[in-house]
């Protein structure tokens, strides 16, 4: 009999190089805390604050603040070029392969692609602009010739001080800079996303229901039996809010209302667990309950682990290790793989490869005078309707829904007229859907 599988699928949350100076520092540990520091941002004082004899209020608000500033958690990479050093090593054939899984294969990385825009102050100095990290990323990848690692979505909505280091939680307040993300990646770079990591771990309805009409897949599930993590931005479910979704490394459909539940959305949704933060750590008995559900059931299981790229991920990787060759040791009827997202959602499901193949969705688009019309020849779209993009010539980039064909015909429509755009305006039209297997059609239109 063949041994199920546990994917370890790692997430990274791309977001390029960031610097914090200490007056931005103390301020953040302060908000975090919710106590006043009383004491001015000097690196001597950071060090005092991180010694272990320094007593601050109580024994539990200490072990907070001694969690929060560990000096692996505030190691940024402060430029492009201190990430870019970071690649150079653990994108390498011999890096990768320094970690073995079940089947002689090496690490996998899953890079889920930030956009910064929309913000007016960046005072941790990140790469902002439209398809900024994107392209550096791309370019890098396609220089080393890297095809295993797989490109993906993650968005941080923008707040109301549109401060890019500011958590925001509504996908509606940044509907514009949204779909300008998803419209430039499409139309400039024929890419469009299959998964989704929430930004700051964090879904609520309107991302629930945006997500919803594109992104089969879904990567965010944080849910731990004790969520009480006692910092201030984790209070009555702020940010990252998982409280009763499934914990035992199920995959699971949400409800329309609340994503935490299983319901009848068509999304897979399955869980994803830190590297080495401050809480929601991926943990020897987290990994354990994944080999046991995947002898238990038989099945594969699908283990996310994220971190970031603005710290040294070779550290978290290595840890990681350690842990996962003493689970397998343990639970030797389980094979374990670095996995791309999507093939790890695939097995975990119970896809076939043939009904992949088979299903693999297939779209007919033409443009008849003034009117787009979009056939689904094959498989079915995931989704309510195929996402359209379009470049005007002067350099706009717009989206809108389609009008649907009649019930049951698998066909959409757009026409370009006074209402829209007229069709002599237009330089590029194009249109992307997945499925639920994660195959995706993009098909473009040079006028
Ligand atoms: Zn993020």
């Amino acid at each position: 009999m063949t041994k199920p599988t546990v994917h370890i699928v790692h997430h990274v949350d791309t977001e390029g190089p960031m610097r914090e100076p200490l007056d931005e520092l103390f301020e953040r540990i302060e908000n975090t805390i919710g106590h006043p520091l009383n004491l001015s941002p000097t690196k001597e004082n950071l060090q005092l604050l991180q010694s272990s004899e320094f007593v601050f209020i109580n024994s539990e608000i200490d072990q907070l603040l001694k969690k929060l500033i560990d000096p692996k958690l505030l190691s940024f990479k402060n430029t492009w070029n201190e990430v870019d050093e970071m690649l150079d090593r653990i994108l390498t054939a011999e890096y990768r392969n320094k970690f073995k899984d079940s089947y002689g294969n090496g690490w996998i990385y899953n890079w889920h692609l930030l956009d910064h825009v929309g913000f007016d102050t960046n005072p941790r100095y990140r790469i902002l602009g439209y398809s900024g990290i994107f392209d550096l990323y791309k370019t890098k990848l396609k220089k080393l010739n890297i095809t295993q690692d797989s490109l993906q979505w993650h968005f941080h909505p923008i707040p109301f001080n549109k401060a890019a280091h500011t958590s925001a939680i509504s996908y509606m307040n940044s509907a514009y800079e949204l779909q300008q993300v998803m419209c430039r990646r499409l139309i400039d770079s024929n890419w469009f996303p299959v998964v989704n990591r929430a930004g700051f771990h964090t879904v609520r309805p309107d991302s629930n229901w945006w997500l919803e009409q594109w992104l089969p897949f879904d990567a965010s599930n944080q849910a731990m039996a004790n969520d009480n993590t006692g910092f201030n931005d984790n209070i009555n479910g702020r940010f990252g809010d998982w409280r009763g979704a499934p914990d035992d490394w199920s995959l699971y459909h949400p409800d329309l209302y609340d994503w935490r539940k299983r319901g009848n959305m068509r999304r897979t949704i399955s869980r994803c667990l830190n590297m080495n933060t401050r809480f929601r750590n991926i943990d020897t008995v987290e990994l354990s309950r994944a080999f046991q559900l995947a002898e238990k059931t038989g099945r594969d299981v699908y283990v996310g682990i994220t971190n970031h790229d603005f710290r040294e991920m070779s550290v978290e990787m290595e840890a990681f290790y350690e842990i996962l060759k003493d689970v397998a040791a343990e639970n030797t009827n389980v094979n374990f793989a670095f996995s791309n997202t999507i093939h790890a959602f695939q097995k975990s499901s119970g896809f076939s490869e043939v009904e992949i193949l088979n299903s693999k969705i297939d779209l007919k688009v033409e443009l008849i005078n003034d009117t787009l019309k979009v056939e689904v020849i094959n498989g079915e779209i995931f989704g309510p309707q195929p996402f359209i993009g379009l470049l005007t010539k002067d350099g706009r980039y717009l989206t809108d829904n389609f009008n649907f064909g009649e019930t049951g015909s698998k066909t959409y429509y757009y026409t370009f007229d006074f209402l829209t755009l007229p069709i002599e305006n237009l330089k590029t039209i194009a249109v992307a859907s997945n499925d639920k297997y994660g195959n995706t059609c993009i098909r473009k239109i040079d006028l």
